[in-house]
């Protein structure tokens, strides 16, 4: 399929190529929607296997921030950049970080930047010099620092919806969780588990994420590859997307799908078919909401407490999808989605409804980008 199709079908804004070779840089930022508010998302930097496989990836994951930013009740829009890494362990130039933020620059406020996969707190203060459109800088700097300790409270306030909703308690003391990736989220969820007495399991394809941790909380480490197989209450995906997919539903074996993960599903048929296998699945988009409830609060003046009472509702709202779910009948990820659209597809504006960013506009170090009609 052309990408201009796929933005078509999906409801795509815009898509930017960077390359510069002096540097050695090359990335893709795709805006999926700014009906609600400028597109908030993080960088990603991978080792892609070739340039359509990234691009498919940044258009994936925007519209997956679009969903996720309606559900949490923001008023933001999702975009994503993608930047080709081919080594994970080697930092980013100041240069490089530079010609990444001029080019965020250009698009005005249309895309506000964050972290994701790969990204550190340091590049978003590198790309800081060149840009007021990122978010999740350095606390000394202004900024909120790094969401994931946020996101992985949001993944444990879903998980006890799910749990309610499986079996009637929401507490989690006892129950064997087997999170995937022992990454920022990851690691931070194993935490919060460990202190409620969860019986935690961590597979990371990072033998080294896994051994730090296993010093310092009670973790069993497993193979990463089994992780997705092994036996336990809740499986909760936290290192890249589309785990579950065609092949491994059939050999989950879990009760529930709850996880830091973006994309989890490798496709919307997969949700059906985790519903027809009894697998209660937590929307991954739903859950994994508290990192950009945190970095939305920026805007505000940022006050961690408020960001963390906007997680924990996390709770409620996913109470609320599996209501629906039963409701209309529709798996949960279906329902949600649902949920989410229709709060952007309402929006009379659409496209552009707020007016093109005005980085003077920045107070006390935080970006004013809102324009309510
Ligand atoms: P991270 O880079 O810190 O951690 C990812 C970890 O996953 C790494 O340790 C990596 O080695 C591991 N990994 C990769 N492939 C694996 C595999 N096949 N099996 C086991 N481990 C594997 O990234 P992160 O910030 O923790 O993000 C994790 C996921 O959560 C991503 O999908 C991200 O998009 C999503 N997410 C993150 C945030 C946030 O606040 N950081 C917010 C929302 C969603």
């Amino acid at each position: 399929m052309q990408i201009s199709e796929i933005m078509a079908e999906r409801g795509h804004e815009q898509v930017v190529f960077v390359a510069e070779p002096k540097v050695d840089l090359r990335a893709v930022i795709a805006i999926h929607s700014t009906a609600l508010g400028p597109s908030l998302g993080g960088i990603r930097f991978w080792n892609y296997p070739d340039e359509g496989t990234a691009i498919v990836d940044a258009l994936r994951l925007s519209e997956a921030m679009s969903l996720k930013a309606a559900a949490a009740g923001l008023d933001q829009g999702g975009g994503k950049a993608v930047v080709q890494w081919a080594d994970p362990s080697r930092p980013r130039t100041r240069e490089q970080l530079e010609v990444l933020g001029r080019a965020i620059d250009e698009l005005g406020g249309r895309y506000l930047a964050a972290e994701d996969v790969g990204a550190t707190t340091a590049d978003m203060d590198g790309i800081a010099r060149v840009t007021p459109w990122v978010t999740g800088v350095s606390e000394s700097l202004g900024g909120s620092g790094d969401p994931s300790p946020v996101t992985a409270r949001g993944v444990l306030a879903g998980m006890r919806a799910a749990a309610s909703e499986r079996w009637g308690t929401s507490s989690l003391a006892g129950r064997h969780v087997v999170i995937q990736g022992a990454g920022k989220v990851g690691a931070a969820l194993a935490r919060l588990l460990a202190a409620l007495d969860a019986q935690v399991s961590i597979g990371d394809i990072d033998g080294n994420r896994t051994a730090a941790l296993a010093t310092e909380i009670p973790v069993a480490v497993i193979d990463p590859a089994s992780a997705i197989t092994t036996e336990c209450d809740v499986f909760a995906p936290c290192a890249l997307g589309g785990v579950v997919d065609a092949e491994s539903v059939v050999t989950l074996g879990c009760e529930i799908v709850c996880g830091g993960a973006n994309n989890q599903l490798a496709g919307e048929e997969i949700d059906d078919r985790l519903a027809a296998r009894g697998i209660l699945y937590a929307p991954d988009f739903v859950v994994n909401a508290g990192g950009i409830l945190n970095i939305a609060e920026e805007f505000r003046g940022y006050a961690r407490e408020r960001a963390l009472a906007a997680t924990e509702r996390i709770e409620a709202t996913t109470q609320r999808v599996f209501e629906r779910s039963r409701e209309w009948s529709l798996p949960p990820g279906r329902a949600a989605t649902r949920m989410a659209r229709a709060r952007i597809e309402e929006e009379p504006f659409g496209r552009g409804r707020w007016e093109p960013g005005d980085p003077t506009a920045w107070t006390d170090g935080q970006p004013l980008t809102r324009v309510r009609p």
